[in-house]
Parts: C-alpha cells; sequence; structure tokens
C-alpha cells in the first residue's frame, strides 16, 4: 500500500469512527475545517493535558494563561501580521487550482532529495559492507548532477525569499518545469501575495476603523498580557507564560486534512530570559521539546529538526522540529528565539512600559523570548498516521488497529461482558463503576466478542477487560492487550492499579 493510499484509508477511518468529521457535511462541508468527534475530543484533550502538564505542572516557573481570540487591532500592527502576514500564492489557469508558490517550490527540492536518497540506497546495496556514504556522495555522477541542481535552486529560492521577489518565484517554477498536480500544465499565473489574517467587524458600526482581526496566532495574548502576568505573578526571570487556543488562518491551499486548516488550535509557550543569554535557552528548549515528542515511544527516527536558514526579521535562531507523515517529514512544531521584537513593539505603539527590573544585575530591560510553537491538529495527525495499521492475523483474518499511546487513548479500557445474560452484565457495570473515576472507559456487550475486539482495535482502546462465568466465582477478570492480543487473569481488585501503571499520563511526564 502507498502512503497516499494509506492516507486516504486513514481519513476514511477518522470519520468512521468518530474521530474528525467535515464541518458542516450536511450542506457539504467547508474548506480547511474539521470537527472533532466523540473520540476525536477525548485524545485531543490527552495531547492537550499532556502538553498543559509538562508545561506547567514540571517547570515551576511556567504558569498558563487563557487569553481572548478577539485582541484590539493595533496587536496585529505591533506584531508584523498586518504589514507582511502574507504567503506567495499561484493560480494554474487549465485546473483553476490555487497553489502557494513557495510550498510548489520546497516539493520540488523535496524530490530532488528524494532522487539523491534513492541512489544512496542502490550504491548500499550494490556495495554491501563496504559501503561508504560520504563518499559516494562525493564521487557519484548522478548525485553531483542533482546536488548541483538543487543548490541552484535552493539558493534562487532563499534569494527570492529574502527579496519577497515575486517575479523570481514565478521564474524558478517555469525554470524547473514545475507543472500543476491536477492539470498537468505549466499554465501558470504571476505569483502574488495574500494576507492570511481573517477579518471582521466589531460591534455595530460597519466602517474600517472597526475591523478586527480572528488571531493568527494565540502567542500575542500572551505579549500583551505579559506585565499583567509578571507583576501579580511575582514572576522571576526566566519565567514562561503557556497558553492552548484556537487560531484563524484563510490558508491559500486548503488540502492535506487536518495538517493545514482555517481554524485550529495551538500550544505556544513564551519563555522570557535576559538578553544576551537567550541562545542557550533556545538550545535547552529544543532539546526538552525533542524529549516531549520522543518521549512518547512514535520512534527516534521519525522526528528531526530543520534549523531555519533564512530568519524572519524577529528572530535570532529558528529551528522546526519535524515529524514522518504519510507526506514526508513536515514541520510539526516550531522553535523559536524572538528576541525583544514582540515586547519592543507592542512597548512603542501601546506606550506603556513593558520592562523588567533584573534585581541580579540591577537593569532594566526588555526581556528577550524564546518560543516553542506547536499545532494540536497537527500532532493529532502526527499520533494518528503513526498508529494506524492493518494486520493479517495467524487465522487469516484481518484487523485495524490504532495504536495510540496507550496515555493518550481516548478509551483506555472497554469492558465487556462475554454474554448478555447469567449475571454478567451486571458484574461488568461493577466494573465499570470501579474504573470510570481514573479512566475513560467503554461498556459493550452487543455482538460477538471477536467483533467487539476488533471494534476496540480500531479506536485504539489498549486494554479490553472480558467478564465471564468464571469471573463470578474468583473475582478475575480476562486483560487482553492490544497490541499483544495476549490475554491474562487479573483479580478485579488489582485492576485499576494495573491500569494505571500502563494508561497513566503521569508515567510518561515522569520520564520527561
Ligand atoms: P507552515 O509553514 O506549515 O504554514 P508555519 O511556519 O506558518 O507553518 P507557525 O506560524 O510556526 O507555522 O505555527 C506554529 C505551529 O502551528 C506549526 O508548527 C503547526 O503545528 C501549527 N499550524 C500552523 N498553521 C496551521 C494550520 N493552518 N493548520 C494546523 N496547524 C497549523
Amino acid at each position: 500500500m502507498t502512503q497516499d493510499e494509506l492516507f486516504k484509508l486513514l481519513v476514511a477511518h477518522c470519520k468512521e469512527y468518530g474521530f474528525i468529521f467535515p464541518s458542516s457535511e450536511i450542506y457539504d462541508g467547508l474548506a480547511a475545517v474539521y470537527d472533532y468527534g466523540q473520540l476525536g475530543v477525548e485524545l485531543k484533550n490527552n495531547i492537550k493535558q499532556y502538553w498543559w502538564n509538562a508545561m506547567t505542572r514540571l517547570n515551576e516557573n511556567i504558569v498558563g494563561i487563557d487569553a481572548c481570540i478577539f485582541m484590539h487591532p493595533k496587536t496585529w500592527v505591533a506584531s508584523g501580521h498586518v504589514a507582511a502576514f502574507n504567503d506567495p500564492l499561484i493560480d494554474n489557469r487549465d485546473s483553476k487550482k490555487r497553489y502557494r508558490a513557495d510550498v510548489l517550490i520546497e516539493d520540488y527540492l523535496s524530490k530532488i532529495e528524494e532522487k539523491m536518497a534513492k541512489e544512496v540506497e542502490k550504491g548500499r546495496r550494490k556495495f554491501g559492507d563496504a559501503f561508504d556514504e560520504a563518499k559516494f556522495r562525493e564521487t557519484n555522477p548522478n548525485i553531483l548532477r542533482e546536488k548541483a541542481h538543487y543548490d541552484d535552486v535552493h539558493s534562487r529560492y532563499v534569494a527570492a525569499e529574502q527579496a519577497n521577489d515575486l517575479a523570481e518565484y514565478k521564474q524558478i517554477i517555469l525554470d524547473c518545469g514545475i507543472v500543476c498536480p491536477i492539470s498537468g500544465t505549466k499554465n501558470w499565473t504571476d505569483v502574488r501575495q495574500f494576507n492570511l489574517m481573517f477579518s471582521t467587524q466589531f460591534g455595530s458600526v460597519g466602517d474600517d476603523s472597526n475591523t478586527i482581526y480572528l488571531r493568527p496566532e494565540t502567542a500575542q495574548g500572551i505579549f500583551v498580557d505579559y506585565i499583567n502576568v509578571q507583576k501579580t505573578g511575582r514572576m522571576k526571570i526566566p519565567f514562561g507564560i503557556a497558553q492552548i487556543g484556537k487560531a484563524f488562518r484563510n490558508e491559500v491551499v486548503a488540502r492535506q486534512f487536518i495538517f493545514r486548516m482555517r481554524e485550529f488550535e495551538q500550544m505556544e509557550m513564551e519563555f522570557f530570559v535576559r538578553p544576551g543569554t537567550e541562545m542557550e535557552w533556545f538550545r535547552k528548549w529544543k532539546e526538552n521539546r525533542m524529549k516531549w515528542h520522543v518521549t512518547l515511544g512514535m520512534g527516534e527516527e521519525n522526528y528531526r529538526f530543520h534549523d531555519h536558514e533564512k530568519l524572519a526579521h524577529y528572530a535570532n535562531a529558528a529551528t522546526d522540529i519535524e515529524f514522518r507523515f504519510p507526506f514526508g517529514f513536515k514541520e510539526l512544531e516550531g522553535i523559536h528565539s524572538r528576541t525583544d521584537f514582540d515586547l519592543g513593539n507592542h512597548q512603542k505603539l501601546s506606550g506603556k512600559k513593558l520592562q523588567y527590573f533584573d534585581p541580579e544585575t540591577g537593569e532594566s530591560y526588555v526581556p528577550y523570548c524564546v518560543e516553542t510553537s506547536i499545532g494540536v491538529d497537527r500532532m493529532f495527525l502526527a499520533v494518528l498516521s503513526h498508529s494506524y495499521r492493518e494486520e493479517t492475523l495467524e487465522n487469516g483474518e484481518k484487523r485495524t488497529v490504532l495504536g495510540i499511546p496507550a496515555p493518550l487513548a481516548p478509551i483506555k479500557a472497554a469492558v465487556l461482558p462475554l454474554i448478555k445474560k447469567d449475571g454478567l452484565p451486571e458484574f461488568a457495570q461493577k466494573v465499570m463503576d470501579e474504573l470510570k473515576y481514573d479512566f475513560k472507559c467503554q461498556y459493550d456487550e452487543k455482538d460477538s466478542i471477536g467483533k467487539r475486539y476488533r471494534r476496540q482495535d480500531a479506536i485504539g482502546t489498549p486494554f479490553c477487560v472480558t467478564v465471564d462465568h468464571q469471573s463470578l466465582e474468583d473475582n478475575c477478570v480476562t486483560v487482553r492487550d492490544r497490541d499483544t492480543m495476549q490475554q491474562r487473569r487479573v483479580p478485579v481488585a488489582e485492576l485499576r492499579s494495573m491500569l494505571d501503571a500502563e494508561v497513566n499520563l503521569n508515567n510518561l511526564l515522569r520520564k520527561l
């Protein structure tokens, strides 16, 4: 099965089992807007809790806030979003499809990288143990040719980006022969800038002075509340403010499911530091955030850093944590050293002092800031796409499993009476009552036990707890493990602690 096919299956699976629905589907949906269903919301809440607790419980110097989506319009002037939150867009005249010019070029560059990686693999197979990758890359004529082309396109792309040269974007697309994936033609329009912020009218007077924006990032809520939190919380630098909330971007390209949405959720933390110490903190947060991801157990090899060569005007260091999605390595989280850009500009535009008096140095300054920013929905997609698998069992039967890390699973345990009579449902209900205060559980008595196991596998429930006739006598139940499908007898009295050891989110937090 190709990654593309797998991705389609995953999207269908998300709908079939109540993880994600297209928004307002009875009206044929709304592009790049999705709702979370009954299981999706549980998984999403668990992801948020893992992040929130990792930030605000494990770090005594990080506190949380919940700022509003609506903010004073000057916020977005100070942050630079009014002037520069643009994407370069290009249309294909034949398919009438719209693309981001930068993404078309980046995808083209990734394809060259893939070609080179394939060539390396060929070499590895040919030369076996004697294979020296570095030497191969330096001498193989195919790789050298691809590399020269890559470097040429890449340097033109970086220069165009830096100069904001839209004509050059188009020229690169034409020179590289990039075609529209739908029409297959090169019939491109010019590249234009497009501001990604949604605007709306505030109050009852509909003129320009009442135009406000739906926030395109949650971070600015943190910056404008910085002084309130610092003073009322008596926070000493270094300290952080964390926030989870909705953000809105009128994305040019609305494909790739929940990877790129027009309404999405971010988990952002701004860490305020003494100027001059930001690089040290940037390194620490890079390490810290990678550990948070890897601790979930989804394979270290599926993450990588992508350091930015071109820095935004306000940043002096930036990296992405990329994850191996079904459509390749893509940004999951950004970590940026944002200097005093945001606080400095808010100070200028508002005329309010946003300085910190440092008792250790006796100086006042606008703090520098290191930001970690991750999309909840992208994280959700990372977890689901990594977890989805189809297996053929020894008896030839097929099963679809979501191998979601147990602490994030929407349902932690299913309680299943073997049959619907003889007092088994009543016993199972008692087991439910015992577990429900600690874990989200599901009771199911319909269909054969095999079918019920399959249903739970398909939604990623780590444990099925089966009540049989023997249970009435020995007060034990059978616990089946989702991944190994092995079963063991467990006394009901030990069930809670057994599950706790496997599914409690705190087990993950302890490893950080
Ligand atoms: P991209 O280059 O993919 O558009 P970005 O660099 O604009 O992303 P940031 O502004 O750094 O993204 O936002 C921080 C995080 O918010 C991203 O790493 C991503 O996880 C998430 N995010 C950004 N835009 C979207 C979106 N449209 N839909 C879902 N998540 C998003």
